[in-house]
């Protein structure tokens, strides 16, 4: 007998599904059911399945691919959905006020990532609006590049208590969400900014002296580490290392410097 399926789960599914036609994958398996507590040796596996699974038409109108371009804008809008009003850490409890998503072009060759949102950014829920914020949007103009020609992400989406360091789990299950970002962006390049970006993404514990200066392959994606702009707030000494970084994530591109106006 068929089953219909629950209308929240077939929208789940044809959410997941429209996910995955994004990446271009189209063509679906079906692996047979096998009711181990009734097996009946004649009874063909699509038989055992919920109608609305075995019906063509629930899959017909989500496999074909999609006329357009691939549209990144509406990817990142399904990943936010996904995310909805989280609370699958101990966070969404902690005072944040509302989840940090990312800002800028879902198309951009650059990505930044930082560490986790701060109050300013807690409060008008975009990355790196604050002090630290005004020091990355001069670094992307040192860049010869506009804020809004870039994507800004963080590792975490949601401020922690007293902007401590984000813990480890607090990470491991708030990036997910990021590596999706990223797959969808599928920016040239990504820097990470700081040691929690960058020991996040790379998986590696090393000090910020030994990870930053060289490209990493990030699952296909040529990735750099530089000093996050609020420690280069500390200890601005460090801002001439942080512009050869830069410098070397620029030439990756193919990007020059603005001329610098003499008066
Ligand atoms: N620091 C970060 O790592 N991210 C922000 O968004 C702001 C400050």
């Amino acid at each position: 007998m068929s089953t219909p399926l629950d209308p929240e789960l077939r929208r789940a599914l044809a959410e997941r599904i429209r996910y995955y036609n994004y990446l271009g994958i189209y063509n679906f398996y079906r692996r047979p059911i096998v009711d181990t507590q009734n097996t009946s040796p004649d009874l063909a596996p699509s038989q055992s399945l919920p109608e609305a699974l075995t019906s063509e038409s629930m899959f017909a109108s989500e496999i074909s691919p999609p006329e357009g371009p691939a549209d990144p804008a509406r990817a990142l809008r399904l990943i936010r959905e996904d995310i909805g009003d989280c609370t699958r850490c101990r966070l969404h409890k902690q005072g944040r006020k509302q989840i940090v998503f990312g800002v800028g072009n879902p198309d951009a060759e650059l990505l930044f990532i930082g560490e986790a949102p701060g109050a300013d950014e807690d409060e008008q829920g975009e990355p790196f609006v604050g002090r630290a914020g005004q020091l990355l949007n001069n670094m992307i103009k040192a860049m010869g590049l506009r804020r809004e020609d870039v994507y800004i992400a963080n590792i975490i989406k949601c401020r922690p208590p007293g902007n401590r360091t984000p813990e480890r789990d607090e990470c491991e299950t708030c990036s997910p969400f990021l590596m999706r970002q990223i797959e969808v962006i599928s920016p040239k390049a990504i820097v990470a900014l700081g040691s929690v970006a960058a020991k996040t993404l790379l998986a590696v514990n090393a000090p910020m002296s030994e990870l930053r200066g060289r490209w990493y392959d990030f699952r296909g994606t040529k990735l750099a580490v530089t000093y996050h702009p609020a420690f280069l707030l500390r200890d601005p000494r460090q801002k001439k290392e942080a512009w050869k970084d830069l410098q070397m994530v620029m030439k990756g591109l193919g990007l020059k410097a603005p001329e610098t106006s003499q008066d």
